[in-house]
């Protein structure tokens, strides 16, 4: 029987959110001492564990089929591999960051300076497109001590909260890209295997699906119903019950995680008691 190869980070900053997202899609990994592979239990799924730098490659290549890879590494190494699914973790940005104390004149500031990256490819592009000529130096890590040590005048780099930035008396002046995890595949996947990977997005989804959204239960006067329906439409539309009370219903229905706050006042204004609001665990529309 045909097996999809998953290239997946051996250890780093993808690594967990990658085994926890192959745990909530149902499948089961027995051998997690992440050697060199492994294959999943129940679904057929080989895992090969990987340095993210090498995922877009062996993906290219076909030694991997799929790979679950962040989308900035995706873009500095320009491989033939297409986007999948976005999955939503590893939110990170790349960033130009100058000295703190520097005055700041906009994308033209940085014209004939030095800029310390790990990612050469993304950082020339950039400065190509705009027609500004940078000096690039190409560092492994570390690249926010480059101007401290005399490297660089400027750094080129991942940031996510900022704070390592601040550590190292830099501040962040340009976002160029903005990234986050991506499941990426081979451009010619055979169809086999496109089915068996059919299945595992369809999984993914429910589990996004499921993580972007809450259950909501709630009591409202009967003629509150209209407005609170048209608030919260649900997937199709609220399942409403009637309570021993009369005049009285129960609402059932599903709001989106990142409106749920709004809604929940909106709700309040309108009469709504005993509101409940429960997480999902898969969510199939
Ligand atoms: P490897 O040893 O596999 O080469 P690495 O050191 O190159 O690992 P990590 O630091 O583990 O890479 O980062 C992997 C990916 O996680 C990055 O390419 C990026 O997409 C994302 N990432 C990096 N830093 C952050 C961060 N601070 N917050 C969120 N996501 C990040
Ligand atoms: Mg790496």
């Amino acid at each position: 029987m045909q097996v999809l190869k998953l290239a997946v980070q051996k250890s780093g900053r993808l690594s967990e959110r990658s085994f926890q997202l192959l745990k909530e899609c149902g499948i089961k990994i027995p051998n997690e001492d992440r050697k060199l592979y492994s294959s999943a239990s129940n679904f057929p799924l080989e895992i090969l564990y990987l340095r993210d730098d090498d995922i877009p490659q062996y993906v290219e290549q076909g030694v991997a089929d799929i790979g679950i890879v962040g989308w900035n590494e995706v873009v500095e190494q320009d491989k033939n591999v297409e986007v999948v699914e976005y999955l939503g973790f590893a939110q990170c940005r790349l960033c130009l960051a100058i000295p703190k104390d520097a005055d700041y004149t906009g994308l033209a500031y940085f014209e004939h300076k030095r800029i310390a990256t790990s990612y050469p490819n993304t950082l020339k592009n950039f400065f190509d497109s705009q027609g500004i000529p940078v000096e690039i130096e190409k560092i492994g890590g570390s690249v926010e001590i480059a101007p401290r040590m005399g490297l660089a005048d400027a750094i080129f780099d991942i940031v996510s909260t900022g704070s390592t930035l601040l550590m190292n008396g830099l501040k962040e002046v340009y976002t160029v890209l903005k990234s986050e995890a991506v499941l990426v595949k081979n451009t010619y996947l055979a169809t086999d295997k496109q089915n068996i990977l059919d299945k595992f997005v369809f999984r993914i989804k429910a589990v996004k699906n499921a993580s972007e959204n809450k259950y909501i239960l709630l009591n409202a006067p009967n003629e509150a119903l209209p407005n609170i329906i048209k608030i919260l439409p649900g997937i199709k539309s609220p399942t409403i019950l009637p309570l021993a009370e009369t005049g009285w219903s129960s609402l059932h229905s599903v709001v989106k995680e990142d409106q749920f706050w709004d809604i929940i006042d909106q709700l309040k204004a309108l009469g709504a008691q005993g509101i409940l609001v429960c997480s999902i665990e898969k969510m199939v529309i």
